[in-house]
């Protein structure tokens, strides 16, 4: 089995909680559903957050049976030395290809909300005809941020997730299941 219950690794337990079974079922039916929203004359752009939406892209957009455009972007903050202060970058990102267009932001887990918070109010300024939101995880008990998730395959518990993408300390991205430490 690819997935085990239990695994150790590097000393640490980590117990599943939701198989690779699962979440391909889920995977495919969200493509469906996002697939059947944009209807036929629309050509989405999938636009993946790095690093841990990699995964989670990847299995959506070969679900997603039509058209479609993938973009990659990664949050990083700078101090910046003029006198604006901290400046937000998108490394990788072509921001004038979301003009105009339907924006699907993917992103791994929405917990607090901070970051979709930021990335999805930000991401105005490059003008796409509508913006949304599809979500592997969310922590609805964790949710403290104004965030609307279009799309989500599983609400989980508040717990330290690991696995289908999700790392701790740059580990356990590539297990295909999620797990969580014990
Ligand atoms: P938020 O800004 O919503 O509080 O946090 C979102 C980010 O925190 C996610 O993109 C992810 O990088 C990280 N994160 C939140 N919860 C978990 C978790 O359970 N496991 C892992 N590996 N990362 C998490």
């Amino acid at each position: 089995m690819r997935d085990p219950e239990v695994i150790t690794l590097n000393g640490a337990t980590f117990k599943r909680l939701i198989s690779a079974k699962e979440i391909e079922d889920k995977v495919g039916v969200l493509a469906k559903q996002i697939r059947s929203d944009m209807g036929n004359a629309e050509i989405p752009v999938f636009l993946c957050v790095l690093k841990g939406a990699f995964v989670f892209a990847a299995d959506l957009v070969r679900n997603y049976e039509g058209l479609c455009e993938l973009q990659f972007l990664r949050m990083s903050s700078y101090s910046g030395a003029n006198t604006t202060g901290k400046v937000t970058l998108y490394p990788g990102l072509d921001g004038e290809k979301l003009k105009g267009r339907r924006v699907v932001v993917v992103e791994d887990i929405v917990d607090t909300g901070l970051s979709m918070n930021y990335l999805l109010k930000d991401l105005r300024q490059y003008n796409p005809r509508t913006l949304e939101l599809a979500a592997m995880f969310t922590k609805p008990s964790r949710l403290c941020h104004d965030v609307k998730v279009d799309y989500s395959c599983f609400d989980i518990p508040d717990a330290f997730i690991v696995g289908y993408g999700l790392d701790y300390d740059g580990l356990y991205r590539n297990l295909p299941a999620i797990y969580v430490k014990e």
